[in-house]
């Protein structure tokens, strides 16, 4: 299938948008029109060689679409139907499907990315996330799509398979936030904001948002934050610890990467505290902790991917959410972009003008 697509095909260079072509669904298969795709900073970092990425691939780990065509073995959905795509599979095969651990599914964790369409001189290209949202129509496998049915703007609802479901899976499925409890929040990126809102539906009685971006600690108070803080103005760790009787957080949920970030979140949690680490900047990067911290003060440092989200529970869950009013998605998506402007959404992401710059179709 001929379609558009942008492609990746050198680190750091405007991605030009491509005619390509689209292989044809295998039995297991969905070729899927895509309606909204978020550009999400994991690409911004994926643009920037940071991600392990190997060109030309297609970037766009989510989307939502509606479903063209359907391979002679896919049960659930059918032609027409809208559903998102999502970069978290649940093969329902691999050891960790087994445990009740679709984020860490094999088909996303132990195969390379797939080759899903051709370029006119003959190259391959590969789909990021088995998703490769950027571009007309997605091929996927059955096991990574789930349908819906929501009359919200598909580009809020193109944000279910990354930023909502990561931040309320860290919020509700990891850290099990629980009524009472006090939550800082250290970068308030999509991901960040979407901690401050579950971290509000849990009933957290104090939500302390870190960014230096004003903007974002505005929208932060907005959408449930009870106090916002500056990171760069004085030292995070005491200022959280100030508005918590000089214990620290019962909950630190980490959304920003750099280690200083990772440092601060372990230290402005109390002692036995719960913290959730999320963000990655660098793929090899490692980061140092100090041991009092951990063994003697018994904090808990855990950690996910996407949330630790189960996909067909945890969507439904979101969305009904959304429906309800209690997540807000509409100020998230601060932009939408025609795929002609892929590059504009690339740079506004990595800047940090844009939360979810949304490409629309
Ligand atoms: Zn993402
Ligand atoms: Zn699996």
């Amino acid at each position: 299938m001929r379609m558009q697509a942008a492609v990746l095909e050198q680190f750091g260079v405007p991605m030009p948008v491509h005619q390509v072509d689209l292989q044809a669904p295998a039995a297991e298969e969905v070729v899927v029109r895509t309606t909204a795709a978020p550009f999400c900073s994991t690409d911004w970092l994926g643009w920037k060689a940071m991600r392990n990425k190997k060109p030309p691939v297609i970037l766009g780990h989510t989307a939502v679409g509606v479903v063209e065509k359907a391979g002679a073995d896919v049960t659930g959905v059918k032609e027409g139907d809208l559903v998102v795509v999502a970069g978290t599979p649940e093969c329902k095969k691999c050891f960790y499907c087994a445990i009740s651990r679709p984020d860490q599914c094999s088909a996303l964790l132990d195969q390379p990315e797939p080759l899903v369409a051709t370029r006119e001189d003959g190259t391959r290209i590969k789909a990021a996330g088995r998703v490769g949202a950027y571009a007309e129509y997605m091929l996927a496998n059955q096991n990574q799509i789930w349908p819906l049915t929501s009359d919200l703007p598909h580009a809020q609802l193109s944000l279910l398979g990354c930023g909502i479901t990561t931040g309320h899976g860290a919020v509700f499925n990891v850290a099990e936030v629980k009524a009472g409890q006090s939550v800082a929040i250290v970068g308030l990126g999509h991901v960040g904001q979407w901690m401050v809102q579950a971290a509000r539906v849990a009933g957290a009685e104090m939500i302390i948002g870190l960014d230096m971006l004003p903007v974002r600690r505005e929208l932060a108070l907005e959408l449930g934050a009870t106090h916002v803080l500056d990171p760069t103005k004085s030292d995070p760790v005491e200022q959280v610890r100030n508005l918590t009787k000089g214990r620290g957080a019962d909950v630190v949920l980490e959304a920003a990467g750099p280690e200083s970030a990772v440092q601060q979140a372990v230290l402005m949690s109390r002692r036995a505290g719960t913290v959730v680490l999320t963000g990655v900047q660098q793929y090899e990067a490692s980061i140092n902790l100090p041991q009092l911290a951990l063994a003697i003060h018994g904090r808990r440092i855990l950690a996910c991917q996407n949330g630790q989200s189960i996909m067909g529970r945890d969507i439904p869950l979101c969305l009904n959410l959304l429906e309800t009013g209690q997540y807000k998605a509409g100020p998230l998506v601060t932009a939408e972009y025609p795929l002609s402007k892929i590059n504009e959404a690339m740079y506004a992401s990595g800047e940090l003008r844009d939360l979810s710059g949304v490409l629309t179709f």
